[in-house]
């Protein structure tokens, strides 16, 4: 148990009814602390519009001070071997498997996606501790013998300081785990600034973090929002960030970072495409297409959102994918029949149902209408929607949806389907269900987008594979997770040398 439990924070469990809950605090060099930012923001439930937290909108300051306590860490922190270090993170793994269902309600509450969506959000996360747990081998450099007569040459990876990561409300526990396991099992310390919309699932993993014995300093919590930002993204002390987010944001934050002279991979939006080719088995392809645009209410970085059918597959897909939908039971994730929960807010949900109504004033047609038949419920639910006869130049061909909208058009080959999903200006993933070897070859050959599914809706690289995509879906040049992630955090110093034999000594 955290020594400062019932000083730290509030998180209601979803039965209490929250009237007067005060702002999470910021967990800066081992201690939880208020923010300096007087102003907060209410976290809403969104399946039943509840208060249930409430995110300070953190001060210039508030990072100053983590930067300071990191800095501070960062010199014992990269001293300790890194087997010591890795003893951290089999403690940590253990305490969230223990608290995992806890973390997957929090998830719940606070994001709307199912109890089992939650339950997978917190297992990728663990996944990333697991697979920094290999931290003493992933670290391992390079060396080589007489590169020159009698010269030797060592490479090794040095942890650079204080790192900081930046991340979006869709997979509250999942997204920080992508980053801070390996910076800091690689030496380095760091600060996590959560989204404001969903920031009591990492409060809760930070107690866990402290419970676990990570060093004070090592690992800092900072709410907020721009103004946290922009302080990370110009603090001379800061090595470096990662970002994940919709494009805009990413692209600022890259470009506001990289000219104070840091390391940045920022992950943006996207707009995945996914082709059925007439040989697929079609029901594994209704059924994993379906998942992969409606799961988690399509507020996915690699949900699928336009369905290209090749020839005369798209009739039996239309009609086999309707069906599909009509069997969706919308509600709340914590309701163990529902299948869809709510997006995030009242806003995203006007978003998408504007999204929905373009679609049909450019000429789609709207197959089933998920703004229909939800005005009763509580919460910020859409119920799936299918719109077919998509074109090229359509909002909902081009923009991010983040909702569950699956649209469909038709085209005549492989070729035209694969020149249309490389015209988006994003490239995620992209999928192709085929029986055909031939085929898949061809399209993981040819197409932009750097995560690519063989007959899997949701292409997502495991732990100790890297993450990231290309175009304005992706900006920087070292992607996310396992090793490439090692070589974000690190930098490579290399030793020349030469000893000559001092004979009077032997
Ligand atoms: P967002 O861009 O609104 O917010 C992301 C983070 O940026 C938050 O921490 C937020 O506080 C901060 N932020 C927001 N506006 C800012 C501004 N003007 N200046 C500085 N900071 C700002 O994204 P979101 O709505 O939380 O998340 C959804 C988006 O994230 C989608 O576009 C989704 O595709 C993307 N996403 C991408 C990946 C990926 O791997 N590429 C993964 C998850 C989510």
């Amino acid at each position: 148990m955290p020594q400062n439990q019932n000083e730290k924070t509030a998180i209601m469990s979803p039965d209490e009814n929250v009237k007067n809950v005060s702002p999470v605090k910021n967990y800066i060099n081992g201690k939880w602390i208020e923010s300096l930012g007087k102003e907060s923001l209410d976290v809403i439930n969104p399946a039943n519009k509840q208060l249930i937290g409430k995110c300070p909108i953190g001060k210039k300051e508030d990072v100053d001070s983590a930067v300071i306590a990191a800095k501070e860490a960062f010199k014992t922190w990269r001293q300790t071997p890194v087997i010591d270090r890795a003893q951290v993170f089999f403690k940590l793994k253990t305490l969230l498997e223990k608290n995992s269902e806890d973390l997957a309600r929090l998830c719940t509450q606070e994001n709307g996606k199912t109890l089992v969506e939650s339950r997978g959000d917190v297992r990728r996360g663990i996944q990333m501790i697991e697979t920094a747990c290999g931290m003493p081998t992933l670290l391992m450099g390079k060396s080589s013998e007489d590169i020159a007569s009698g010269i030797d040459c060592h490479a090794i990876r040095r942890p650079m300081g204080v790192f900081a990561a930046i991340t979006p409300f869709n997979f509250p526990p999942m997204v920080p785990f992508w980053f801070w396991p390996f910076a800091v099992a690689s030496g380095n310390t760091f600060i996590l600034k959560p989204s404001e919309r969903v920031p009591l699932t990492q409060v809760r993993v930070f107690e866990l973090i402290e419970e676990a014995g990570m060093p004070k300093g090592v690992m800092n919590l900072v709410h907020g929002s721009k103004e946290v930002v922009n302080s990370i993204c110009s603090h001379p002390d800061i090595a470096g960030l990662s970002f994940v987010g919709s494009t805009p944001v990413a692209k600022y934050v890259y470009q506001t970072a990289a000219s104070h002279g840091k390391r940045v991979q920022a992950l943006g939006g996207a707009k995945n495409f996914m082709v059925v080719l007439p040989d697929a088995n079609l029901d594994l392809a209704v059924k994993t297409v379906f998942e992969s645009c409606t799961g988690c209410a399509g507020q996915r970085c690699l949900a699928g959102s336009v369905i290209l059918c090749v020839g005369d597959v798209y009739s039996k897909f239309q009609e086999a994918i309707v069906k599909k939908a009509k069997e969706a039971i919308v509600g709340d994730g914590l309701d163990s029949l529902t299948t869809i929960g709510p997006v995030i807010s009242e806003e995203a949900r006007t978003r998408v149902k504007g999204l929905i109504q373009s679609a049909s004033d450019e000429g789609g047609k709207i197959l089933l209408d998920g703004r229909e038949g939800v005005e009763n419920l509580k919460g910020y639910f859409l119920k799936p929607s299918i719109i077919s006869e998509v074109k090229k130049d359509m909002r909902v061909a081009k923009e991010e949806i983040f909702g569950p909208v699956i649209c469909l058009a038709n085209v005549k080959t492989l070729d035209d389907a694969i020149e249309w999903l490389n015209s988006s200006e994003y490239g995620n993933t992209a999928s192709l269900f085929t029986s055909s070897g031939a085929a898949a070859r061809k399209f993981s050959y040819e197409v932009d987008p750097s995560m690519i599914g063989i007959n899997i809706g949701v292409p997502a690289p495991m732990a100790f594979f890297s993450f990231g995509g290309s175009k304005a879906s992706f900006f920087g040049d070292v992607k996310a997770h396992g090793q490439a992630s090692v070589d974000f955090y690190t930098d490579t110093k290399v030793t020349v040398q030469r000893w000559v034999k001092d004979s009077s000594i032997w």
